[in-house]
């Protein structure tokens, strides 16, 4: 049978190396919807449209084609055809990404799309995100949220990102954290019956184990 696991929380907290490694381990699918966000801001930027400008990203949501590959060994998106892996990496993405994913549009046109692809999944999938358990998919067989301090998070960002300092990295995750989690549609929360895991003190493969022992349950 299959199932659905959410896993929400801010970024630097091991979302996305927990997430696939849950998946590959059970066999699931694999969504990281921070990617698609990336994705559809990564398209604005390179449009001309200005993410500040409400009424323009909305009016322009509906045009990129945005498609996801599930397989946790190997994610990939695209948009309009073209790989976006790398695009939607950079720091200019990263920094605009709040703007954009704050607007009702966009979240009704990416909410649709992650609720077809986790509906799709033959053997079921990972969702990982900042409204999945809150909002995308409500009724997950199991949800999570993950913390970890923001020293923490700093530190594994800045680890990922090479030569980066820490400290901006810190001062960037916490904007981030607080845009995302004031927005008015859908913000980063954690769900009524989520668990919450505080990773800070606990290695990767932990919070593995940790994830896959409450699918088990
Ligand atoms: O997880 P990641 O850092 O790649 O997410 C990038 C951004 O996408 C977040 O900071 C947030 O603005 C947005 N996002 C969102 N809802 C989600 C996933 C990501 O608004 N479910």
């Amino acid at each position: 049978e299959s199932v659905i696991v959410a896993i929400d929380g801010p970024s630097g907290t091991g979302k996305s190396s927990t997430s696939k490694a849950v998946a590959a381990k059970l066999g699931l699918s694999y969504l990281d919807t921070g990617a698609q966000y990336r994705a559809i801001t990564w398209w604005m930027i390179s449009n001309g449209v200005d993410v500040h400008d409400a009424d323009a990203v909305a009016n322009a949501a509906g045009k990129p084609v945005i498609v996801s590959g599930t397989d946790p060994a190997r994610p990939t998106i695209t948009v309009d055809g073209a790989d976006a892996a790398g695009p939607i990496r950079t720091e200019e993405v990263t920094s605009k990404v709040s703007a954009v994913s704050a607007v009702p549009e966009v979240r009704a046109l990416i909410t649709e799309l992650q609720r077809t692809i986790a509906k799709d999944a033959e053997h079921g999938i990972v969702v990982e995100g900042r409204d999945i358990g809150t909002t995308v998919l409500p009724d997950a067989d199991l949800k999570i949220f993950l913390t970890a301090s923001p020293e923490a998070r700093a530190a594994r960002r800045s680890g990922e990102l090479k030569g980066v300092d820490v400290h901006a990295t810190k001062e960037a995750l916490i904007k981030r954290d607080a845009a995302d989690s004031s927005r008015k549609t859908s913000p980063l929360a954690k769900a009524g019956d989520a668990v919450e895991v505080d990773t800070t003190e606990l290695t990767l493969d932990q919070v593995i184990e940790c994830v896959v022992t409450l699918v088990d349950e």
